[in-house]
């Protein structure tokens, strides 16, 4: 697709009405210069969704989610950004300029793959209702307790055995040979042979809705594979997609959390107890990037994974990477199945229910579980159990929760409190995280690093960017959101375009830091005492930098030392350890600004 001009952006949002563009989705009140809502992104009952018209931007007080208007429309009609341009320049009757040909055969040959997995996954869906060859699939998911509700829900469908059904299907309906070789449904060396035969098939949506993939179940018994996945391909990147995602999505805004199980079966099976915010990830572990796709709708996961061993592993590395996202957790463990799938076939839909209302959190269940299979009687075993449970007390954001639950550990294993505590935090220093510098911002109580600290500072005093980028030093800078916010600024400011705040917003990519900058607008908690903010931030950072650069000089000399080299270098070395001690002495001393 051809980069959407900024000139495009503009006149898109000078044509149409922020509020107007708003009040068609949700009700909205004024209240002075602002306006308040119900937001529409998570269940409230008090407005905490507000926006200034003339600022272009919303923010919800509630939930954190903010931002321009193309940001709304992309979560209210489900759009890439992309998208809610062309759609919002459709209203205002604005023409986006030609794509250049190469743009649009990408974007073709994404669509006709769009198409041919919609097709598939609703032949595949109509076999499994309605093909006589298809009825021992259809008693299996009835012996297994699956509802036709639920199996059309998710659009379960059968691929059927005949080795050549799906390749004339297609052929029929006018896709290449060298489309369909690339299409993932075909094996690589014959592209007539299908991929999946006697499978039951699960269509496997993105956050849209399109069907981007599919899993397989053997029906035979006799294969090697139980479950098969459709290889990555245009449309498709396991990491970054949920089974489930979709079809639960309006059940997980309204709860804020999600229940994360492990299979296609399980969540169908959960979905059909009334657990409808339910998604697995596909055949892989729990990754960091569908945990920030969870973060975007829901603040709270639920783990519940297999009863096994590797279920145990699985939940222990998954409760680290969603806090360390920043996602709370529980966990679920069930009794008398091994998995919400086997616990619906033996019991039924209402005990399943029942089960998954009792959680605990993941410092109870990673105890326990440590408990049973270490001897908490012996020095050696209580060892065990604390290094079991100490990476996800490193990944626990609050100091305060952690230290009550290494009060809790505490008692588990009778020991005292501070020789725990005293332990804990001799052996995060040994190779472990470093102590970071944080300060909280207002309300949300997340956790902002000095350099983000400062930049926000900067975004929200945008005439204070000079004095900073004469003075920041080059490369000072380690948070990532921090320099992103940096380059941004320094974008905008050397193209002398767009200064506003909601032109600003609309070039952050990342959604979490949008927000979070959408938010410091909004509470404008950044505007007073900037200047003296910014100077002891500044000097926080510099001071830092130094450091940094004293310890390799420092590093250097050991080894010019060692390697017996003098002369120059060595004297070169030194003198610039001697004037970064001294710069270092200044800036320690303090008030030098
Ligand atoms: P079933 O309920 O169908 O008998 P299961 O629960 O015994 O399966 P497991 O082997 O425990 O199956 O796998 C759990 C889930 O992990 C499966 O439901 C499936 O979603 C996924 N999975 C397992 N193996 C694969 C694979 N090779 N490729 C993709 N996904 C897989
Ligand atoms: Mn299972």
């Amino acid at each position: 697709m051809a980069k959407i001009s900024e000139r495009i952006i503009e006149e898109i949002k000078n044509r149409i009405s922020f509020t107007d563009l708003i009040s068609q989705y949700i009700s909205v009140e004024k209240k002075g210069d602002r306006y308040w809502a119900l937001c529409p992104f998570h269940e409230e009952k008090t407005p905490s969704f507000s926006f200034v018209p003339d600022r272009g931007f919303f923010h919800c007080f509630g939930c954190g989610k903010g931002g321009s208007l193309f940001d709304f429309v992309m979560e209210m009609e489900h759009l890439s950004f992309p998208e809610a341009v062309r759609f919002l320049a459709e209203k205002v009757g604005i023409e986006i300029e030609e794509e250049s040909p190469e743009e649009r055969k990408k974007r073709d040959e994404l669509k006709s793959m769009r198409s041919l997995y919609d097709k598939i996954a609703a032949s595949f869906n109509y076999i499994l209702n309605n093909s006589s060859f298809a009825q021992e699939a259809r008693q299996y998911l009835k012996r297994r307790g699956f509802s036709d509700e639920t199996i059309n829900y998710y659009q379960v469908g059968f691929a059927p055995d005949d080795p050549v059904w799906l390749y004339t299907f297609l052929k029929e309906r006018e896709f290449s040979d060298p489309f369909l070789k690339q299409s993932g449904l075909f094996s690589r060396n014959n592209v007539e042979y299908p991929l999946f035969r006697n499978r039951l098939m699960f269509p496997i949506r993105d956050w849209q809705g399109r069907v981007v993939a599919f899993g397989g179940r053997d029906l035979s018994g006799s294969s090697k594979a139980k479950y098969i996945n459709t290889p990555e391909t245009l449309l498709y990147s396991k990491r970054e997609v949920l089974y489930g995602l979709h079809e639960g999505l309006d059940e997980i805004k309204k709860e804020q959390s999600v229940i994360l199980c492990e299979g296609y079966f399980d969540v169908l099976a959960l979905h059909q107890a009334g657990l409808k915010n339910c998604v697995a990830p596909l055949g892989t572990a729990f990754t960091p990037e569908q945990g920030r796709l969870i973060r975007r709708y829901a603040e709270k996961v639920l783990f519940l994974f297999d009863g096994d061993l590797a279920g145990l592993n699985a939940t222990k590395k998954a409760l680290i990477i969603a806090e360390n996202g920043g996602l709370q957790t529980r966990v679920i463990v069930l009794k008398g199945a091994e998995d919400p799938a086997e616990l619906l076939e033996k019991e039924g839909g209402e005990p399943l229910l029942e089960q998954c209302k009792e959680t605990q959190s993941g410092f109870d269940y990673l105890v326990h579980s440590a408990i049973n299979r270490y001897d908490a009687g012996q020095a050696n075993g209580k060892l065990q159990i604390f290094n079991e449970v100490k990476p996800y007390l490193d990944a626990v954001d609050s100091n305060i929760v952690r230290q009550s639950y290494l009060r809790d550990l505490a008692s588990y294993l009778q020991l005292d409190e501070e020789t725990l505590t005293r332990d804990y935090v001799e052996r995060s220093k040994v190779g472990g995280k470093k102590p970071q510098e944080e300060r909280k911002i207002g309300g949300g109580g997340a956790r902002l690093s000095t350099d983000l600290y400062l930049l926000l500072t900067v975004m929200n005093n945008r005439s204070l960017f000079p004095l900073i980028r004469r003075r920041l030093p080059a490369d000072a800078l380690k948070d990532e959101r921090a320099i992103t916010l940096y380059n941004l600024l320094e974008e905008t400011s050397r193209e002398g375009v767009g200064e506003s705040d909601e032109f600003i917003l609309q070039r952050i990519e990342d959604e979490e830091l949008r927000n979070l900058v959408a938010r410091s607008f909004m509470t404008g908690e950044f505007r007073s005492q900037s200047e003296k903010i910014a100077n002891e931030t500044l000097q926080t950072i510099t001071l830092r930098h130094l450091r940094v650069r004293r310890k390799r000089v420092e590093n250097l000399l050991r080894l010019a030392e060692r390697d017996g080299q003098g002369g120059q270098e060595l004297a070169d070395l030194l003198h610039e350890k001697k004037s970064l001690d001294e710069e270092i002495a200044k800036y320690e001393d303090a008030s030098v600004w």
